[in-house]
């Protein structure tokens, strides 16, 4: 059978697009501010525009068909009211929609139901290794496996009650996501920043209290008791040891401790 298209079914597609958008019978008017920018096309940034639809879609099924993952949403205004992600859209709503990474403190009035994170814990993405190994660094509990796959990380993530860390919007869209953070930054310092200024990581941390490699705990131990596996230098200049629980990887404080703590002092300002 040939694959050729022929001129007459192209012009029905597009006809048929467009009396699709022509047949919608609603329409309101959506607004966002801030950060959501970033997943909007050009010409619907910082800007009110129309959004047409059909019948009454749940809020947040709408916001995330205009791109924005639910879990970057943290305040919902409709007609100058509030309202949560179950709320249906009717014809003629004027919605003003805030993200959660923004200067502006909206912890106090938002509505969007959040089952809270009793402890701060996160699961990476498999192109976030490099931010893993940082959040480590901190002694923050962070999963992450170069072969994770999107669905093994969601049910971690639920299982778990951890906050995915992600560059794919695909998986915050995902709707029993609850916890995540869309990665803005490529640079791993800056990923850090945005981390410690959205979720206020400040008094989480606990450097150097967990293993780089497979995010075990790390605790203080004899150096007799591993002295065989040292190399000679290490043995003779360094006394302080450490050794991981889970994978018995054994650290000390050297000549990369102080550029580390100098980096951990910068996340901190
Ligand atoms: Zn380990």
């Amino acid at each position: 059978m040939s694959n050729f298209v022929s001129p007459k079914t192209v012009l029905i597609s597009f006809t048929e697009l467009y009396y699709k958008e022509c047949l919608m019978q609603y329409r309101a008017l959506f607004r966002f501010y801030a950060e959501l920018n970033d997943f909007l096309p050009d010409k619907k940034k910082h800007l009110h525009f129309q959004y047409a639809f059909n019948g009454t879609p749940a809020i947040k099924d709408a916001i995330e068909a205009l791109g924005i993952p639910h879990t970057e949403v943290a305040l919902i205004l409709v007609n100058g009211k509030q309202a949560d992600f179950s709320y249906h859209l009717q014809h003629e709503d004027q919605v003003s929609v805030y993200p959660v990474f923004t200067s502006l403190d909206i912890s106090s009035v938002t509505t969007i139901p959040k089952q809270p994170l009793p402890d701060v814990k996160f699961i990476c993405d498999v192109h976030l290794g490099k931010l893993a190994r940082h959040l480590r660094m901190l002694g923050l509990d962070t999963l992450y496996q170069n072969d994770y796959t999107d669905k093994l990380i969601v049910r971690l993530a639920l299982e778990e009650n951890r906050c995915i860390l992600t560059k794919d919007m695909a998986i915050l869209k995902n709707k029993s996501v609850i916890h995540g953070c869309f990665i803005r930054s490529n640079q791993t310092i800056e990923q850090v920043r945005e981390l410690m200024n959205r979720l206020d990581l400040s008094s989480s941390i606990h450097p150097f209290s967990r293993c780089l490699k497979c995010n075990g705990l790390i605790v203080s131990t004899e150096k007799a008791s591993i002295s065989d596996h040292l190399k000679p230098k290490t043995k003779q200049y360094y006394h302080e040891f450490f050794r991981c629980q889970n994978c018995n990887g054994v650290y000390w404080k050297g000549s990369h401790y102080q550029k580390m703590m100098n980096s951990i002092e910068h996340y901190r300002k």
